[in-house]
């Protein structure tokens, strides 16, 4: 595997030509890609060539004719899925369960695996091309203010990641793979791990000068906490965010909290299946690499939403990969596209995403968002709702001490119990539990942990 900066090149000078181009040319480029990755598939994925077998010649194909393609489906197959044929399963298992091997090529390729925080993990292969397509792409979309912050951010200090480092997750292997490649690419960045306990996850960011932090929206709830308290003292220009939904309320109160905040929260969308989905413009909306990425809003039976509505799932198509085909692959996010153009004046679609399936919690015929859970207490450094039968929850305390505990056991248990009468449910039992909150295995918290099995399959 080896990156090339003349390609890298050639994605950038692409992108630029084709959004001057506006509309006419982004769809015609689109066309083209998809086209080509549909006769690649046919050709060198099993899978693929037995799934298209009715499909239109490839040089007339439209996405419209193309059949909805999913996780589980594509893991069962994985060796006929790819194109290449240097890495069957048991060899991409036995890299992934190496932790000396995270962010190592193998057979070519990179290899990654999924959170499966909505089910089972995925693997992801990703080719050299990907990479350079997602350094050129981005950098055809910076604006004077991307240039103007990234500037700033390498002269006042190190971009640190903190995200969990217990696996082959993206989060950390990325920087270590292209690390590896082209050093400098990664220049000034630097990775922390999120599972730490806290007070040594602050000490350690308090001894790097700290310009930039890449993280998820659960663990910056937690860095946000030690600012106010005052033991967290870094000073970052500029934070990014994602794969996870950033809410209004944390966005506002990460900007009191760090006033150093020049380039305020940049919240990218993106996931292991394509890194780079997207871009946040200085508007702060998200638009869609039309060029490379196709992004469909859908109903429940996989037909479009009209823009403006809130989609029941999403589909992707990653055009830049053509190791392991990505072709209206359900990811399960709920989207909406904006129905008006974005004061940026980029040509490419802009939408929002409303959070991810996974992270809801069913009660009986009840679905109910993370997000209506008062899980915040002044005395607990996190707390976290976790559902281990249909009715049945527990809560778990990281706190001073275990009087502490139980004040603060006694008071979420009963904002917990009104927010589930205030939605129709009684006879939910809400216990205490002795385990303190859990990270997921790739490092993200989530403050509501629904029950495996009872959610419907994304
Ligand atoms: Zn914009």
């Amino acid at each position: 595997m080896r990156f090339s900066l003349l390609r890298m090149f050639g994605y950038f000078l692409g992108g630029l030509w084709t959004a001057w181009g506006g509309r006419k040319r982004i769809e015609a480029k689109q066309r083209r890609n998809l086209r080509r990755l549909v006769e690649k598939a046919r050709a060198d994925s099993p899978l693929f060539h037995r799934l298209y077998a009715d499909v239109p010649p490839s040089s007339e194909v439209e996405l419209r004719d193309l059949p909805v393609t999913r996780k589980p489906d594509l893991m069962r197959a994985f060796d006929d899925w790819l194109t290449i044929r240097t890495l069957p399963l048991e060899k991409a298992r036995a890299h992934l369960a190496d932790m000396s091997k995270i962010g190592v090529p193998i057979g070519g390729v990179a290899v990654f695996r999924t959170s499966g925080t909505s089910g089972e993990p995925a693997i992801i292969v990703l080719p050299s091309r990907f990479l350079e397509y997602s350094f050129g792409i981005s950098l055809a979309r910076f604006e004077r203010y991307h240039w103007k912050f990234l500037r700033e951010m390498r002269e006042r200090g190190m971009r640190v990641t903190v995200t969990g480092g217990n696996g082959h997750f993206a989060g950390t292997g990325y920087n270590k793979l292209v690390r590896s490649l082209h050093p400098r690419l990664v220049q000034g960045v630097t990775f922390v791990e999120a599972e730490q306990p806290i007070a040594r996850l602050v000490e350690q960011l308090n001894a790097i000068p700290v310009s930039n932090i890449v993280t998820y929206p659960s663990v910056l709830t937690i860095l946000v906490k030690e600012k106010e308290a005052g033991r967290l003292k870094i000073e970052p220009v500029i934070l990014n965010t994602g794969g996870e939904t950033l809410t209004n309320e944390l966005r506002e109160r990460v900007r009191r909290a760090f006033p150093s905040l020049k380039y305020g929260i940049l919240d990218a969308y993106g996931c292991t299946e394509c890194l780079v989905l997207s871009f946040v413009c200085s508007h702060g909306r998200k638009h869609v690499h039309e060029d490379w990425v196709i992004l469909e809003a859908v109903d429940d039976t996989m037909r479009p939403v009209p823009d403006g509505t809130l989609s029941d799932t999403a589909l992707l198509t990653v055009l830049a990969n053509d190791a392991q085909p990505f072709i209206r692959y359900d990811i399960g996010d709920c989207i909406r596209f904006h129905t008006d153009p974005c004061p940026c004046g980029s040509p490419f679609r802009s939408f929002e995403v409303e959070g991810r399936e996974a992270t809801l919690v069913h009660v009986g015929d009840a679905t109910l968002s993370p997000l209506i859970f008062e899980l915040e207490h002044e005395r607990a450094r996190r707390v976290q709702l976790a559902q281990t039968g249909e009715r049945e929850f527990e809560i778990r305390i990281d706190a001073a001490d275990e009087a502490t505990a139980e004040v603060v056991f006694q008071e979420v248990s009963q904002s917990v119990q009104r927010v589930f009468r205030d939605n129709g449910l009684e006879d939910i039992t809400v216990r205490k539990s002795e385990t303190p909150p859990q990270l997921t295995a790739s490092g993200k918290f989530h403050e509501v942990l629904p029950l495996r099995g009872v959610k419907r399959e994304g």
